[in-house]
């Protein structure tokens, strides 16, 4: 279908008018939905092999990765990110905390209606860390906080999106055994928490 319809926008497009382009703008956007479906699912049934080769991972060095994967949609939106340095190693797979850190992240810029979406990634201390991602965006009624980690859960229809990704980072925090929640104010930001016992 994508393929299809790209031959009639290239090969066409003086054959169509607007409201057809418009049409099949839906058309390509729909199938790109439909990939990102598909890839999310496919990652979302990986999760759970941690046998994997698990070893310690440098949080501050995966978010600093991940940030550089975002570079272009950190700079459209002139996102500040700050990454704390005292952050511990946890024991797992570095592809894992690269997705929780990749869909919070991408979800603290998107979900954001601030000129400048300002993010912290830091940890509170104790006998057991528990990691955060801090975010001034348009925030989450507390009715939802349980919701939204639900498979295809979204509560913004008009910012992108599959409704997985959250589901996904739970997967891969209670396959460690953690535990993940969050706390929000409407209009203020949302704070993601996460645990991955050591
Ligand atoms: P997606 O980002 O593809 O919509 P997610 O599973 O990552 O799916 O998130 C589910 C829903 O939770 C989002 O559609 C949004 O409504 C809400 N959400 C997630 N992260 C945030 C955030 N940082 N701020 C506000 N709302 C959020």
């Amino acid at each position: 279908v994508e393929g299809y319809a790209k031959i009639l926008r290239q090969e066409y497009e003086k054959a169509i008018d607007d409201n057809g382009m418009q049409f099949l703008r839906s058309i390509l956007d729909a199938c790109s939905h439909m990939k990102n479906l598909i890839e999310d699912l496919l990652q979302l049934s990986r999760v759970g092999r941690l046998a994997d080769v698990k070893k310690e991972v440098n949080i501050p060095w995966v978010v600093t990765e991940v940030v550089e994967e975002l570079r272009f949609i950190i700079q459209e939106r002139k996102a500040r990110i700050t990454i704390a340095e005292n952050i511990p190693n946890v024991v797992s797979v570095e592809t894992y905390i690269k997705v929780v850190f990749r869909n919070l992240l991408s979800n603290a810029i998107k979900f954001c209606d601030k000129p400048v979406p300002e993010i912290e990634v830091g940890v509170l201390g104790g006998e057991h860390p528990v990691f955060f991602v801090k975010d001034n965006g348009i925030g989450i009624e507390s009715e939802y906080f349980d919701k939204i980690f639900m498979i295809f859960q979204r509560l913004h229809k008009r910012y992108e999106g599959t409704g997985a990704g959250l589901t996904i980072t739970k997967k891969i925090v209670e396959a460690h055994g953690g535990r993940i929640w969050v706390e929000s104010t409407p209009g203020v930001g949302s704070t993601f928490y996460f645990t991955i016992p050591l």
